[in-house]
């Protein structure tokens, strides 16, 4: 099995540009799958705004869902994640591209209890790159995956706040925000300045190609 931990120490690096990419709505499904998958526990997720909580309610009644049933319901479907989520439209042909040239490293704001199922899962969707998996803020790991080297970086992510954060911790980064979801994609806050939002991964990966054609500034 590939790697797979909550630490970026154990991630070994070439000396080439790198990669760090998210993975829900990024290179796996997650909105449309979940709500699948809430159908089958008779509860759906109303998209009426940009967040779970709140807009998850019981299919019979319409009764929102307490945060902890929401916490629930995810620690559940996490759990049974490869019954449920497929590799987001060409995610995997993408990377595949990109990694001859960069290092590409998942960064997942998921439970680290869950990463072996999500490892396996990924490697049975032919995306083998190393994972970490972490509730922490993102922008740290990614300089401490990084690690200030005179190399390119790009980050991709759906969440603002998670682009935000490597803004803060890895200014040169080139930021690309990607939702796979078209309906919740509506209904995301615009991520800001400085950051790039890809239509899908073909736009994305001509961001990153022209970002790494730039002289090299880590
Ligand atoms: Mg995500």
């Amino acid at each position: 099995m590939s790697v797979a931990s909550a630490d970026p120490a154990a991630i070994v690096l070439g000396d080439r540009p790198l990669i760090v990419c998210d993975v829900d709505e990024v290179v796996l499904e997650f909105l449309t799958p979940f709500s699948a998958y809430l159908g089958s526990r008779d509860h759906e997720l109303l998209p009426r705004s940009f967040r779970l909580n709140g807009n998850i309610v019981s299919r019979p009644d319409g009764i929102e869902a307490s945060r902890p049933q929401v916490a629930e319901f995810l620690e559940d479907f996490y759990d049974a994640q490869p019954d449920w989520q497929t590799p987001v439209a060409a995610a995997a042909d993408t990377l595949a591209r990109l990694s001859a040239a960069a290092d590409i490293v998942f960064l997942t704001a998921m439970p680290p209890r869950h990463q072996h199922i999500r490892r396996r899962l990924l490697d049975a969707s032919g995306m083998t790159y190393p994972m970490i998996a972490t509730e922490d803020a993102k922008g740290p790991a990614v300089s401490a995956l990084h690690a200030g080297r005179p190399l390119p970086l790009a980050f991709i992510d759906d969440i603002s706040a998670n682009l935000h954060s490597v803004r803060a911790h890895a200014p040169a980064a080139l930021l690309v925000n990607l939702m796979a979801n078209v309906t919740f994609r509506a209904l995301a806050p615009h991520p800001g300045d400085g950051v790039a939002i890809a239509r899908d991964w073909a736009h994305a990966e001509t961001l990153i190609g022209d970002h790494f054609r730039k002289p090299a500034r880590g």
